[in-house]
C-alpha cells in the first residue's frame, strides 16, 4: 500500500488497537540537506516517524514492527492482547522498541538489553536462549552490521527469528558512512555517539542478513515504502 505523507491508516494500530492517528512531520530542512534527502525519502521518513498512533504513542516504524513480529509468530494482534495472554516466548529486546516495551515486557520471557551496557556485537548471552530478537533502528549504530546480526543469530534457536528495522531508503543501495561526514539520528547539537549513523541501510539491506548466516530475509511491507519491516529466519527447526 502507498500513501501520501500525511494520510491517516484505517487500519487498527498494530500495537495497541486503536484507529486514533494523527501526523507530525520530523524532518527540518538542515537535516534533509545534511542526509541528502529527495523529496520521496524526505516524505517516507516524515511518514515513518511522524504519523503515529494518539492511544499508544508508536509511529508508524514501531506499529509496523508489532505488525511484523505478529504476522511472523502467525499469531492475531494487537500486540498488547497477545503479549496481555503471557504466551511461552523468549523474547530479546536490543535496546527499547518505542512504545512496544510496555507491552512486550508482559511477557514471561521478555529480556531487555541495552547499549551501552550490552553491545549488539558481543551480547555476552548464551547461544540458542532466545525463540525471537526484536530491534529497531539500531542496526544502522553498529560499528559492523554483520557482526550485529550474527550476534542476534547466535543466541536464537534453530529455526528463531530476528524481525527488526533499519532506515531503508528503497531507491538507493546500502552504503557505509565511513570516511563521510559524521551524520546523527537527532539533532546534531544534542547528539551522543550512540546516535552516530554508521550505515545507511537501501534496498539491498538483505544481505547483510544473509552474509550474517540468516537461511532467509524476508521484507515484509506493511506500508511500502514507509513502512518495511526484516523478518530474518535462523536454519533449523523448534527443539
Ligand atoms: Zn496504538
Amino acid at each position: 500500500m502507498t500513501a501520501t505523507t500525511a494520510a491517516l491508516p484505517e487500519t487498527p494500530c498494530a500495537a495497541c488497537g486503536a484507529t486514533d492517528y494523527a501526523y507530525r512531520a520530523v524532518l527540518w530542512p538542515e537535516l534533509v540537506k545534511a542526509w541528502e534527502l529527495g523529496p520521496d525519502d524526505e516524505a517516507c521518513i516524515n511518514r515513518q516517524q511522524g504519523l503515529h498512533c494518539r492511544a499508544c504513542g508508536n509511529n508508524l516504524r514501531m506499529i509496523s514492527l508489532a505488525a511484523g513480529l505478529l504476522r511472523a509468530l502467525g499469531a492475531a494482534g494487537p500486540l498488547e492482547a497477545f503479549c496481555r495472554g503471557k504466551p511461552a516466548l523468549r523474547l530479546l529486546e536490543i535496546n527499547t522498541a518505542g512504545f512496544l516495551t510496555r507491552f512486550l515486557r508482559e511477557l514471561p520471557g521478555h529480556r531487555l538489553v541495552e547499549y551501552p551496557d550490552f553491545d549488539m556485537m558481543a551480547l555476552g548471552l548464551d547461544d540458542g536462549a532466545f525463540d525471537v530478537v526484536v530491534h529497531s533502528d539500531s542496526l544502522e549504530h553498529v560499528p559492523d552490521p554483520v557482526r550485529g546480526l550474527a550476534e542476534c543469530l547466535r543466541v536464537l534457536r534453530p529455526g528463531g527469528l530476528c524481525v527488526f528495522t533499519v532506515p531503508i531508503l528503497a531507491g538507493r543501495l546500502t552504503r557505509s558512512r565511513e570516511g563521510l561526514p559524521p551524520s546523527h539520528h537527532g539533532a546534531a547539537s544534542t547528539a551522543t555517539d550512540d546516535q552516530l549513523v554508521r550505515t545507511e541501510f537501501g534496498a539491498d539491506f538483505w544481505k547483510y542478513v544473509l552474509e550474517a548466516g540468516f537461511d532467509s530475509c524476508e521484507t515484509y511491507a506493511y506500508e511500502y515504502p514507509a513502512a518495511l519491516v526484516a523478518v530474518a529466519r535462523k536454519a533449523g527447526n523448534a527443539p
